[in-house]
């Protein structure tokens, strides 16, 4: 027997039904990011390793053990996208985008890919949605991020949503602090994971990351980084709450909040859903004050946040939302008889200027016919045979009351547009 192949472990295919209401989620990110004054960008799938490796960080979990990387047949050494942020910007100084306006805000969507090993709300292949603005400092710009993922969240539906909020500090802080980590994990390197000790030598700050219980039993007692903050990054930090506060946004200070990737400066927050639990996050983002100078730019702040599409469809199933989705169709055209087919075709092409129509390709009983457009759910059949033909008419059931119409083959288009209204298409 031939061999049946499955999809790679990690990967999972979007089936039409769920497919459909990815689309709803989509276009309710991008109404809400446009409503917002982002526009969309759309980057490689793949870029040189190397824009990982500056941007990501090269000490991160994501560039040390999580990207696909290979060679093509040139030799370039690529990785296909972990994350989209380092790409956004690779593309934002490659085509000047700092020239077209002080501030850029873009959204982006698409899949990103990472080594992990798969599990509950964890794939090799997932998809993102999220934005960036470059170009500015002010806490505004951060507090406009956590209410734009609020809302979005919100707004497909989602309850229970909590944002757990940090500051990792300016240069200045950060540099202190992760003195003051890496003196703590020295006395207590015995009771960290293997990976942590790794974590230890490239970055001490992974190490507050770690989900391993016994490293978070270490962590607990380590020193937290509100000690060492200086002023400024205090009062971004306090305007951050504050204005997010004033848009309706539930969160809390989170010490212990450090987030995986090695670009961010002062802000960080995560949102997540009380009932998916705090380590499986809707999305997190942050600022990344240095990140664009770091892949070759000029000094240029910025903050952005990525949410996670299946998480974000857990979280729906969680709390039992339904997305209405409407990608049934209008009108089954079920032609009988070989001559039939040319005009079937011909209608079905003519009626598709607004509504939506289901063409059968094979000759079928009627009765057959039928039962599918039943299953369809559609509301009206038109029926073609040959006596209809030479009679210049269709005969149309009404699927719902049974009752069967003759209407003029001219005349049908109009006839059904009449009673199924402006259908909006989809
Ligand atoms: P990150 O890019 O790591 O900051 O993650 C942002 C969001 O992407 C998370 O909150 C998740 O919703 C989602 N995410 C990250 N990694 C995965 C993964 N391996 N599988 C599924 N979703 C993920």
């Amino acid at each position: 027997m031939t061999r049946r192949f499955k999809a790679m472990r990690g990967t999972h295919d979007i089936l039409p039904e769920e497919a459909s209401r990815w689309r709803l989620i989509e276009e309710e990110f991008a109404t809400i990011c446009i409503r917002y004054g982002y526009q969309e960008i759309r980057t490689p799938i793949f870029e040189s390793t190397e824009v990982f490796e500056r941007g990501t960080g090269f000490s991160t979990d994501v560039v040390q053990k999580e990207m696909y990387t290979f060679e093509d047949k040139k030799g370039r050494r690529l990785s296909l996208r972990p994350e989209a942020t380092p790409s956004v910007i690779r593309a934002y100084l490659e085509h000047n985008l700092d020239k077209r306006a002080k501030v850029l805000k873009v959204f982006y969507m698409g899949p990103m890919f990472r080594y992990d090993r798969p599990g509950a709300g964890r794939y090799r292949q997932f998809h993102q949605l999220g934005i960036e603005v470059i170009g500015t400092a002010s806490p505004v710009a951060d507090a406009e991020a956590i209410v734009l993922l609020w809302d979005f969240l919100r707004a497909i539906g989602l309850k229970r949503l909590k944002v757990r909020l940090n500051s990792l500090g300016c240069e200045k802080c950060r540099v202190e602090y992760s003195g003051i980590v890496k003196s703590f994990l020295e006395g207590n390197l015995k009771h960290l994971c293997q990976d942590c000790h790794e974590r230890f030598a490239r970055n001490p700050l992974r190490v507050l990351d770690c989900k391993q219980k016994k490293c978070k039993a270490v962590v607990a007692k380590a020193p937290e980084i509100g000690e060492v903050l200086c002023q400024p990054c205090r009062d971004h930090l306090e305007e951050v709450k504050r204005l997010i506060k004033l848009g309706g946004v539930e969160s809390y200070l989170d010490a212990r909040l450090v987030r995986g990737l090695d670009y961010y400066t002062r802000t960080v927050f995560e949102v997540f859903h009380e009932a998916s639990g705090i380590d499986n996050s809707l999305g997190g983002g942050g600022r990344y004050d240095r990140l664009v100078e770091d892949l070759g730019g000029p000094s240029m702040p910025a903050v952005g946040f990525s949410a996670g599409m299946e998480r974000i469809g857990q979280a729906l199933e969680i709390d039992g939302v339904n997305l209405e989705t409407n990608q049934s169709v209008d009108v089954f055209i079920a032609p009988m008889g070989g001559q039939a087919f040319e005009k079937a075709f011909e209608l079905a092409r003519d009626l598709r200027l607004n509504l939506r129509v289901w063409l059968e390709f094979d000759e079928r009983k009627i009765d057959r016919q039928l039962r599918t457009a039943s299953r369809l759910g559609v509301r009206f059949t038109v029926i073609i045979g040959s006596d209809e033909i030479s009679r210049g008419i269709v005969k149309v059931k009404d699927m719902t009351t049974g009752e069967q119409y003759e209407v003029e083959q001219s005349g049908v288009a109009g006839w059904l547009k009449k009673r199924l209204g402006g259908t909006d298409l989809e």
